[in-house]
């Protein structure tokens, strides 16, 4: 039998410390390895299989789609892109779309957006306020946006102009706010950084001030958007509308594609100063429109906010029982659970042997986050595991 890990070790760059295990084959929330062992999977390509593994309307979207136009540039109207937009429009509080490829290239359509807007509308500003433990990210610019040292230190010097402030503290914005700033951007939840909720009324707080300085509110969406947080955008979750809004993971339903959308007055790119070879690609834009529909016609944000609430209850009565747990904290299906030291790994590893798949968050804390289709059934299954995980754990 073929030891891919041994190749990967051989050629691929090593960047990351793989959860040793490969990956052969999914359905719904189910995966399976080279080894044919059947696991639960919690992590879903991280945040990004909203329907599950394979789901079928994506599937044969794409399928249909590849053998009809694989790709054609965007010096051409195409329909699925357009069909994606409009879908896009009719369901969010945005008025205009650019299609891209990732999370990072949808930030920084959005961040050249709202420089655009700073150099049209307030006299040149260009500065972009963000807050410390965000993500954004990994161009340079990205890693700039995001508030997280460790990842500045290897790439200095990094793009100007972001300016990262304390997380949940509307006067360090206020504060940071100078002419030269044309936006602040948020996630309405921090994924990657810890999922960090917003304290009381932060993002409200956030918007008014954007409004009576007259910049723009940028919500990177790419981990909250499309029914994770149990609303289709988190936006509707804290009652804000932002000006730009930007998607990714669970938008194709696990095919790659990202999304930037705008408020009309936002919309300020004039012919040449945006484009993607790729972005809006027939393909890719079939699968989203197929998620997007699925998603909007079967209430799966919904599924995702009830079957979140139960998933939560259950964690704290884990919580209760074990006392190395000190905080289980989220939203919808986007849930961590933090450890008073750094089992995360053990937690993992004993999750893996047990048949669940679950992602280190940090050395302290599993970050959960399902297919958004699961339903109780399943999270019974998944704290039946942690369960035995936890009890098995001398601390
Ligand atoms: C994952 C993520 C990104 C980066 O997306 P990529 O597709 O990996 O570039 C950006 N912002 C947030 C909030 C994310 O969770």
């Amino acid at each position: 039998m073929t030891d891919w890990q041994q190749l990967e070790s051989k050629y691929y760059m090593q960047t990351i410390v793989r959860v040793p295990l490969t990956l052969v084959r999914g359905e719904g929330a189910r995966v399976w390895d080279d080894k044919g062992k059947e696991y639960l999977d919690f992590v879903c390509g991280l945040a990004v299989n909203c329907l599950g593994h394979c789901p079928k309307v994506v599937a044969e979207a794409v399928a249909e789609q590849a053998r009809t136009l694989m790709q054609a540039s965007n010096w051409y109207y195409t329909v699925p892109q357009v069909q994606l937009a409009r879908l896009l429009v009719e369901n969010s509080c945005l008025d205009r779309v650019f299609v891209c490829n990732s999370g990072l290239e949808a930030n920084e359509g959005a961040v050249k957006l709202a420089r655009r807007y700073g150099h049209l509308k307030l006299k040149g500003a260009y500065e972009v306020i963000t807050t410390m433990d965000s993500f954004h990210g990994r161009s340079l610019a990205m890693t700039a946006a995001s508030g997280q040292p460790k990842m500045h230190a290897p790439y200095v010097p990094l793009p100007a102009g972001f300016i990262n402030v304390a997380n949940n503290d509307i006067e360090a914005i206020k504060s940071a706010t100078t002419e030269k700033t044309c936006a602040v951007m948020l996630e309405p939840v921090q994924g990657e950084g810890g999922v960090n909720l917003p304290s009381g009324d932060y993002l409200k707080e956030v918007r008014a001030w954007c409004d009576s300085q007259g910049i723009l509110l940028i919500l990177d969406e790419v981990q909250t958007g499309i029914g994770r947080l149990g609303t289709l955008f988190g936006y509707q979750l804290y009652g804000i509308e932002p000006d730009i809004l930007t998607l990714a993971k669970g938008l194709g339903g696990g095919i790659p594609i990202g999304a930037v959308l705008a408020k009309e007055k936002a919309s300020v790119f004039a012919v040449g100063d945006h484009n993607s070879t790729f972005g809006g690609n027939p393909v890719t834009s079939a699968a989203a429109c197929a998620t997007l529909k699925y998603v909007v016609a079967h209430d799966i944000p919904g599924n995702a906010g009830r079957v979140g609430q139960y998933l939560t209850e259950r964690l704290n009565a884990l919580k209760n029982k074990y006392s190395f747990i000190t905080d289980v904290r989220g939203r919808g299906l986007l849930v961590a659970v933090e450890f008073s030291s750094d089992i995360g790994q053990s937690v993992l590893m004993a999750c893996l042997e047990r048949g669940l798949l679950v992602n280190k968050l940090k050395a302290s804390a599993i970050r959960l986050i399902p297919p958004l289709i699961i339903g109780r059934k399943e999270v019974d299954e998944a704290i039946g595991i942690l369960d035995g995980v936890f009890s098995g754990i001398v601390t």
